[in-house]
C-alpha cells in the first residue's frame, strides 16, 4: 500500500504563498538550484539548536556555557558582509543570554519541558498531517504549552499567534495527541523576551480542521503541469524569480509574434 503524503505548516504555508513555488519545491524538487540561505535562517537555525542544547542539559547550563554553545553553533551561510555577519551574531548573542534569565524565572514555576524539537504528526484521512514543534511544556495543571522561537524583529501580538498557520496545527496535532487536555500556544520572541499566547477553542479548532482537510485536498490533487506563474507581491522576494521571469520573457515573445 502506498505511503500517505504528509503535509506541514512549511508545504502548506508555501502553497499558499504560490502554487507554482510549491511545484517546484515539492514535486519538481528544483529548490536545492535556487533557494539561497538567508541570514535570519541561519541565525534562526544556530538559536534553535543553543535552546535546543540548553533544555536537553536540564536548562543547567551557565551564561559561559550558554554563550559557548552559540559559538560554536553559528551558521556562517547567508550573510553579505563581515559586518552583517556581527551585527547579526552580537544580537543573537544578546539573545541567548537574556533567554537564560526568563528560562530561570519560569523553572520556579515548576514548568516541565516535555518535548524539544519533536515532530508529530496525526493521520487526517488523505493525508499526515507533520509539524516539527520547537518546545512542548506541561504547566502544573496540566495543561500543554506549545512554543515556537521567533527571532525577527517584530513582536508577535496574541492575534498573530491566533492566525498563525504553524501555531494552529501544532495545537490541533497535541489535540489529537492529547484528548481532554487543554492545549495553547505561545511565540516566545527571542529579542524582546516577550511571549504571546492564543488558544484555539472547540468550536475555531473543528473549523480549521474542516479547512485544512479542503486544503490538504485542494494540494495534493491540483494538476501542477497546468499551471503557470503569475507576478504577485511574493515574487519580489521569491528565490525563484529567475526562472519565472524566464518564463513571462517568453510569454511576452510569444505575444508579440
Ligand atoms: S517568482 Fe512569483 S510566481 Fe514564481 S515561484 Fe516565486 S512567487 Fe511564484
Amino acid at each position: 500500500m502506498p505511503r500517505k503524503p504528509t503535509l506541514s505548516p512549511t508545504r502548506i504555508a508555501t502553497y499558499l504563498e504560490c502554487a507554482v513555488k510549491y511545484r517546484y519545491i515539492y514535486l519538481d524538487r528544483i529548490g536545492r538550484f535556487y533557494i539561497r540561505a538567508r541570514p535570519y535562517y541561519s541565525l534562526g537555525s544556530t538559536l534553535h539548536q543553543v535552546l535546543h542544547v540548553f533544555h536537553q542539559e536540564g536548562g543547567r547550563q551557565s551564561a559561559e556555557q550558554v554563550v559557548r554553545s552559540y559559538e560554536q553553533s553559528w551558521i556562517s551561510a547567508g550573510y553579505e558582509s563581515a559586518a552583517q555577519e556581527q551585527e547579526y551574531r552580537d544580537a543573537g548573542k544578546e539573545m541567548v543570554i537574556s533567554y537564560l534569565d526568563a528560562a530561570k524565572e519560569r523553572a520556579v514555576l515548576a514548568i516541565e519541558t516535555l518535548y524539544l524539537e519533536k515532530t508529530m504528526s496525526v493521520d487526517m484521512g488523505e493525508f499526515l498531517l507533520s509539524g516539527r514543534l520547537d518546545r512542548v511544556d506541561r504547566h502544573p495543571d496540566g495543561s500543554l504549552e506549545v512554543i515556537d522561537y521567533k527571532s525577527g524583529r517584530w513582536e508577535p501580538t496574541p492575534e498573530e499567534v491566533a492566525s498563525d498557520l504553524a501555531m494552529n496545527i501544532y495545537q490541533l496535532i497535541l489535540r489529537r495527541q492529547f484528548p481532554q487536555t487543554r492545549v495553547f500556544a505561545t511565540i516566545y520572541h527571542l529579542r524582546s523576551g516577550t511571549r504571546a499566547s492564543a488558544e484555539l477553542s472547540e468550536e475555531e479548532a473543528e473549523r480549521f480542521t474542516r479547512d485544512l482537510l479542503e486544503l490538504g485536498a485542494q494540494i495534493l490533487h491540483r494538476d501542477y503541469q497546468q499551471i503557470e506563474p503569475v507576478r504577485t507581491a511574493a515574487c519580489d522576494d521569491c528565490d525563484f524569480r529567475s526562472r519565472c521571469e524566464r518564463f513571462w520573457r517568453q510569454q511576452e515573445a510569444l505575444d508579440r509574434f
